[in-house]
């Protein structure tokens, strides 16, 4: 049994063993030409000895390269996988500081800070409220956190409330919990734009909700948001003061101050139209 196993591995490596012409034989061993390590080995299986192939140095090495060519591939679709169920806008997932324009330098060496430091965060369950005037960058920034540590295979989602408020009306009670758990559970959870969603008490009380059960599960939260910092302070609506409290406990606010991204492509637009339409 045991020698038939062998047997049958001896077969498989002399079938991936193609010889070359260089290949010559030493003390009746097949050697290499190229690498001069031998082709065939001799062991001893039951007192009988037999004469088998194996790998040189040159067919290892190739080997351990397909592998990790192999590996790469696998891990590379792992991170797409994940990036997909992570950031449902797809725009989003080139949103890397590799591409970043530059545009925003103070906020984005606080993301990158954010990332570097990212086993301490996540242990000492700190989060990030990105807040400023519109266009200035939160959203990149937050989207720039987010696809550096899927990199790393760190489970993040980044979504808004008016998408978990649009799931959650299509959802009935069970099917609801367990979409509030599944987006509270993941390692580091983004929510883009908070204040954006429409203002009801329905509303209020999903953002209420998902809030809560995020510090429950005390782990970190990191929030956009064109809501001033003195209004989360002191909000002049009592009805958002809980929400607002606890976003204060759960976050360190971070203050965007860029010029506006959408202001200035349309500058940007502009110029060019005028220059467009002054020609000959
Ligand atoms: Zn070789």
């Amino acid at each position: 049994m045991f020698t038939e196993i062998l047997g049958n591995a001896a077969l498989r490596c002399a079938e991936n063993n193609s010889g070359n012409e260089s290949d010559y034989v030493k003390d009746g061993l097949i050697y290499c030409g190229l690498c001069d390590t031998p082709k065939q080995v001799r062991i001893k299986v039951f007192g009988k000895t037999m004469t088998v192939f194996c790998d040189c140095h040159c067919q290892h090495k190739e080997y351990t390269h397909q592998q990790n060519i192999l590996h790469e591939q696998e891990k590379s679709l792992a991170v797409s996988n994940l990036r997909n169920s992570a950031i449902p806008n797809r725009t989003m997932h080139s949103w890397t500081f590799d591409n970043d324009n530059g545009s925003t330098p103070k906020l984005i060496s606080t993301a990158k800070r954010y990332v570097n430091g990212w086993e301490e965060m996540r242990a000492k369950n700190i989060g990030l409220c990105l807040f400023g005037n519109v266009g200035t960058g939160k959203t990149y920034a937050a989207a720039c956190i987010a696809n550096a540590l899927i990199d790393r295979g760190i489970r993040v989602v980044m979504t808004d409330f008016s998408r978990v408020i649009n799931a959650m009306q299509s959802f009935d009670t069970k099917d609801k919990n367990g979409y509030i758990d599944d987006i509270c559970s993941c390692d580091l959870l983004i929510l883009d734009d908070l204040g954006a969603e429409r203002q009801s008490e329905y509303a209020l009380q999903i953002c209420e909700q998902v809030i809560d059960e995020r510090a429950k599960n005390k782990k970190p939260l990191i929030l956009t948001t064109n809501i001033p910092l003195e209004t989360i302070k002191n909000p002049p609506d009592m009805k958002y003061a809980r929400m607002y409290s606890r976003i204060l406990e759960m976050t360190v606010p971070v203050q965007s101050s860029g010029t506006d991204k959408r202001r200035r492509t349309h500058e940007d637009n502009m110029k060019w139209a005028k220059e467009y339409f002054s020609g000959p």
